[in-house]
C-alpha cells in the first residue's frame, strides 16, 4: 500500500435549502400540511493527495466569479456560495501552491467542482475525468440540452484533459478511480489504499453522509438518475465493507474535519 496523506483544501460553503439535500425535505402531510425547512451551509472543498509519485488535487471548486455572473443567476440564488476565492488563494491558506500539483482528479464537472480549472489552462498537469461526464459536460455546457450546472466558462480552457473510461481505472499506484454514476452521468468515487487505511473520497455520490448511510435520495433536480445511483450505493457500499473503508461525502457539514483527522 501507498503511503498517501490527505490535506482539505476549505473552499468556502454552499447555503442552501435542505430540500435539496433530501427529496422527502419539505414535503407536506395530513398531520404537517406545512413543514417548515431551512437553508443550511455546505462545505466546498478539495483535497491535496500527496502521493509518493505525484502530488494530487482532487476537484478544483467554485468559479472565484460564482457571484459577479460566473454562474446563472438562478442558480446562484439556489446555491449561493459564500467564502468563494481563487483556488491559488485556497490553496495558499493549506500549505500548498499551484505548482506543486502534478496532477487534478475531478470527481464530475459540476460548477462547484470544476470552477477551478483555469487555474491549470496552458500547463501540462494532467486533469483525469471520467469520459461519459466530459462528454455529458460538452453537450450541456454547449446547449440547452443535458444539466445547467456545466459551464463552458468552467471548461472552455486549453487543458491536458485525460479521459478514463469503464468501470475502474487506476491512475496511480493504490488510486483508483470507481465509476458511480447518478448524481451526473460520469462521477467518479477516489479509492485511496494507504498503509494505515482505505478512504473513499464519493464527492456528490452523497452530498451530505445521510443521502449515503440512510440510502436518503438527494432531490430529484441532483440526481441524473436515480436507478444509476441506487446502483452506484450498493457499489460504494460493497467497496465500504470489503475494505473497511472511510466515507467521504461531497459537501457534508462534518467532511473537512473527517479529511483533517485521517
Ligand atoms: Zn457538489
Amino acid at each position: 500500500m501507498a503511503d498517501i496523506s490527505l490535506t482539505p483544501v476549505r473552499r468556502g460553503r454552499l447555503v442552501v435549502d435542505e430540500g435539496y439535500l433530501f427529496e422527502d425535505v419539505g414535503l407536506g402531510t395530513a398531520s404537517t400540511p406545512d413543514p417548515t425547512h431551512e437553508r443550511v451551509a455546505c462545505p466546498v472543498y478539495n483535497v491535496v493527495v500527496e502521493h509518493p509519485d505525484a502530488t494530487v488535487l482532487w476537484d478544483t471548486g467554485s468559479h472565484p466569479d460564482a457571484a459577479d455572473g460566473h454562474w446563472p443567476a438562478a442558480m446562484y440564488d439556489a446555491f449561493t456560495h459564500e467564502g468563494c476565492r481563487p483556488l491559488d488563494e485556497d490553496l495558499d491558506a493549506a500549505g500548498y501552491d499551484l505548482v506543486d500539483v502534478d496532477a487534478v482528479v475531478q470527481s464530475h464537472l459540476h460548477l462547484d467542482h470544476a470552477g477551478g480549472l483555469g487555474a491549470f489552462a496552458g500547463t501540462d498537469v494532467p486533469v483525469y475525468v471520467h469520459r461519459e461526464e466530459f462528454e455529458f459536460a460538452c453537450v450541456s455546457a454547449r446547449t440547452d440540452a443535458g444539466d445547467a450546472a456545466y459551464l463552458a466558462g468552467d471548461l472552455d480552457h486549453d487543458l491536458n484533459w485525460r479521459l478514463v473510461t469503464g468501470e475502474r481505472s487506476a491512475p496511480f499506484r493504490d488510486v483508483e478511480l470507481v465509476h458511480l454514476p447518478g448524481h451526473s452521468p460520469g462521477l467518479v468515487g477516489t479509492v485511496l489504499y494507504r498503509e494505515s487505511d482505505t478512504v473513499i473520497l464519493a464527492g456528490d455520490v452523497g452530498f451530505v453522509d445521510g443521502n449515503v448511510d440512510d440510502r436518503r435520495p438527494m432531490d430529484g433536480s441532483l440526481l441524473w438518475s436515480k436507478r444509476d445511483w441506487f446502483d452506484s450505493l450498493d457499489r460504494l457500499a460493497d467497496l465500504r465493507r470489503r475494505h473497511d473503508a472511510t466515507v467521504v461525502t461531497g459537501h457534508d457539514p462534518d467532511a473537512p474535519a473527517l479529511l483533517e483527522s485521517l
